[in-house]
């Protein structure tokens, strides 16, 4: 992503790049295999900046604009893809909080955002509540100065360290409509509980969790925009954390191109190198065109982030077609290592299993493509 940088962004750019090799790049194998968790490079991501890339400087963030964050996020998900889902989700409750907040939750929040201690998770999904987010049971019933909330949400990425919990619960009841509100809850509220999820087969770095609700306070204080506008809170946080997801994805398939071009130069059969045979360079040559596509569908939603049109089409595009073209790319990593390819050993093998949560988490490819056709046929 490396057109188009003005001199302060090639410095974060590269900087982050450097970081994300040096740092990342080693552990990010160890965490695949042991399934601990990325939390431990936490410090050092606060150190850098990385916890509140697009928060205004005057609440002590990077300042930076939305196409500047993906181009930063796109390094560290080259080197660690689950360092990339755990800043990637992290970043978008910031800013999140930055639209919709109010000036004191604004100061008393969002001047922290960049330290270890204000770690966020997302939390809206649950066991029978993941593309259809309306039907989440978990309810907050109002009380003296709060809210009560109780329920369980499931796949929390960052739930296991996570010091809050942005938490989308209904507040009126079903056959009062689809009325939700959005908590901002803390970690260490008594009656909220955590559980990990073992057995991913992916980003097995990234923190995954059930996060369950018995009987847990909220102040007033705390409800994130509107009472009742929960799903438009939560909602127009996947609008830029979408555009996350789709950066994952295309470090993914940078790394993935990277390694077939290594193995294409080394590795010999029939006497010559394998990059010689045309089956190979057209492996390469597609993966190249959809990796550059994937790109440009990136900066034009981070564009529209920027100029402060906010297109949810841009976005759905960006992450349907990232995703997809990530998972082709990597099948064909791995095609081009042959049986090597299907090794540990081998990144491509991580890197292929890495890229399939892609497609699925912060809405699923046949969800993208509903946007997507509402918005093309006029509904
Ligand atoms: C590792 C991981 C991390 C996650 N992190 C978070 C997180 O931090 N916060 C959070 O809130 N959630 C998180 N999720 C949840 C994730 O967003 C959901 O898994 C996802 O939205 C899909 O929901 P589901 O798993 O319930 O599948 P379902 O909704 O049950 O879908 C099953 C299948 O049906 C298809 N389908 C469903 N509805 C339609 C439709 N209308 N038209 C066509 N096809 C349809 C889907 O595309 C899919 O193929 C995470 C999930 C995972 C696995």
């Amino acid at each position: 992503m490396e057109v188009g940088l003005d001199e302060e962004q090639a410095l974060l750019v590269g900087g982050a790049r450097e970081f994300a090799r040096s740092e990342l790049l080693e552990r990010d194998g160890k965490w695949d295999e042991t399934a601990e968790t990325v939390a431990e490079v936490l410090p050092q991501l606060a150190e850098m900046g990385f916890m509140n890339i697009c928060i205004p400087q005057e609440l002590g963030g990077l300042g930076c604009s939305y196409e500047t964050y993906v181009r930063i996020l796109h390094e560290i998900a080259y080197a660690s893809p689950s360092t990339a889902v755990t800043l990637s989700v992290h970043n978008m409750v910031g800013n999140l909080l930055n639209s919709w907040a109010t000036e004191p939750q604004r100061s008393e929040w969002l001047s922290r955002w960049g330290t270890v201690g204000s770690f966020s998770s997302f939390a809206v999904s649950e066991a029978g509540a993941g593309s259809d987010p309306a039907s989440c049971t978990t309810r907050a019933v109002k009380v003296d100065g709060g809210w009560k909330i109780n329920g369980e949400k499931m796949w929390i990425t960052n739930g296991l360290s996570g010091s809050w919990f942005l938490t989308m619960a209904r507040t009126a009841p079903k056959s009062e409509g689809k009325i939700f509100t959005a908590f901002m809850v803390r970690g260490d509220s008594p009656g909220l509980e955590r559980q990990p999820i073992h057995g991913k087969m992916g980003v097995r770095g990234s923190e995954t969790a059930v996060v369950s609700y018995d009987d847990v306070f909220c102040p007033d204080d705390h409800v994130v925009g509107p009472v009742g506008k929960g799903m438009q809170v939560a909602m127009s946080g996947l609008d830029g954390g979408r555009v996350g997801i789709a950066v994952q994805a295309t470090g993914i398939a940078e790394a993935c191109l990277d390694e077939m071009l290594s193995y294409a130069r080394e590795r010999k059969q029939f006497g010559q190198f394998i990059g010689r045979f045309q089956a190979i360079q057209t492996m390469i040559a597609d993966s190249a065109v959809e990796l550059a596509a994937s790109k440009e569908l990136i900066l034009r939603a981070a564009r529209r982030i920027d100029a402060g049109k906010v297109d949810p089409v841009a976005s759905s595009m960006a992450k349907l077609f990232a995703t997809e073209a990530a998972n082709r790319i990597a099948y064909r990593a791995v095609q081009v290592h042959g049986g090597f390819g299907y090794v540990h050993d081998y990144r491509v093998e991580q890197l292929y299993r890495d890229a399939r949560i892609t497609t699925i988490y912060e809405g699923t490819s046949e969800i993208q493509r509903l946007v997507i056709a509402r918005a093309v046929l006029g509904r």
